[in-house]
């Protein structure tokens, strides 16, 4: 069957993660690794469980549609309301339905290099054309971002931090980019891994909505909140936008226990706590670690770092997939060289340091 849409005869399926069982099947090990996907390694929040075990028996009932309990905690919790937040499949669902509602063929979406897989995904999947500008020290140069805005293009793609390169944007940076956008154009903050940063210049998009209408805000329950598998993301926006969300998105794209582990998990503040602290010293510890490899890394603010192996990085990564350690090439962002590791718990970290020392003899 012929592909008339030619965005999609473009696209290159989005690689997962190699499935843990895959592979200790084909090395006839156990104690795998995994520091691939960016996932929280604690586990759910207690109470996400506890929710999650009492809405089993309501399995047989369609969700919420409206996630009408979570829009109010979380429209409470954040100081909007609760009418100004889209909930999603994960955050990658918003991200979808933004284009989806949004671009035509030819409009042009602009993004930077090095930035999040999917921003060119769902671009083409609505054969609009992706905009990548090259990036700056390896981050957003917000500068060129602006220039690269033309009347054909429709949305504007940020990560803050970043993935893969957990680089990040300030506030003032930031606001200087917003005044600089025309207003027809949207802008999407994806924050996806906002909950880490503890940066005291690391701006909250929330706070930027009333002055910038064409601002989205995106935020998930997959990182901090340890809930990847469930699929829970939100957006937060004008209620004109939201509107245009509700109308496009399917009728019950949150499931139910993603709904009520979400909710609970809001209110888990000893986890997120724990969460936070041991992110933060996984981190010191990697980058550690990674200096006395004498390895270049990008400094992160995320739960992952990418660093440069100083040479091509896929016979890194299947070397480290041997020793039973699951990281992430990214050649596929433009950074052939580089490997992004996400945070696990201490022994984890330790587990791919060593494993990194020996194969890189
Ligand atoms: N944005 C960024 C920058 C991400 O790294 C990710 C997860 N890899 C997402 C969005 C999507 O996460 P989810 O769909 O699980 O909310």
């Amino acid at each position: 069957i012929a592909l008339a849409n030619t965005g999609v005869q473009k696209l290159q399926p989005y690689q997962p993660g190699k499935p843990i069982e895959e592979l200790e099947r084909e090395l006839g090990i156990t104690d795998i690794v995994k520091l691939a996907s960016n996932e929280s390694p604690l586990g759910p929040s207690p109470r996400a469980l506890a929710a999650i075990r009492g809405q089993l028996e309501n399995l047989h009932r369609y969700p919420d549609g409206s996630g009408y309990r979570l829009k109010a905690a979380l429209g409470e919790r954040l100081g909007v309301r609760a009418s100004q937040i889209s909930l999603g499949n994960g955050s990658n669902d918003l991200l979808e339905l933004v284009a989806r509602a949004w671009l035509r063929p030819d409009d042009e979406v602009v993004f930077s290099e090095h930035a999040f897989a999917v921003y060119p995904l769902v671009t083409l999947a609505c054969s609009a054309r992706p905009v990548a500008v090259p990036a700056r020290d390896y981050g957003h140069d917000l500068p060129a971002m602006a220039e690269a805005i033309t009347e054909r293009t429709r949305i504007v793609f940020i990560a803050n931090p970043n993935n893969p390169t957990g680089t990040w944007i300030s506030a003032a940076d930031l606001d200087h980019f917003l005044a600089r956008v025309p207003k027809q154009v949207l802008v999407v903050l994806d924050e996806a891994y906002f909950e880490y940063v503890e940066e005291s210049a690391y701006p909250d998009g929330i706070s930027r909505l009333t002055a910038h209408p064409n601002l989205i805000v995106t935020r998930t329950f997959s990182k901090m909140y340890g809930l990847s598998g469930l699929r829970v993301g939100y957006a937060i926006s004008s209620l004109d936008i939201a509107e245009v969300l509700n109308r496009v998105r399917q009728p019950f794209n949150c499931n139910s226990l993603a709904l009520v582990a979400a909710e609970a998990a809001l209110d888990d503040h000893d986890y997120l706590e724990y969460a936070r602290d041991l992110n933060a010293t996984g981190l010191a510890q990697v980058a550690e670690g990674l200096e006395q490899l004498q390895l270049d890394y990008i400094p992160s603010v995320g739960n992952f770092i990418a660093f440069d192996c100083g040479r091509e990085s896929m016979p890194v990564y299947e070397a480290l997939l041997r020793e039973g350690v699951i990281v992430r090439p990214i050649g596929g962002y433009g950074m052939p060289n580089h490997l992004r590791v996400s945070i696990g718990l201490p022994e984890e970290n330790e587990r791919f340091l060593e494993a990194l020392a020996q194969v890189l003899g």
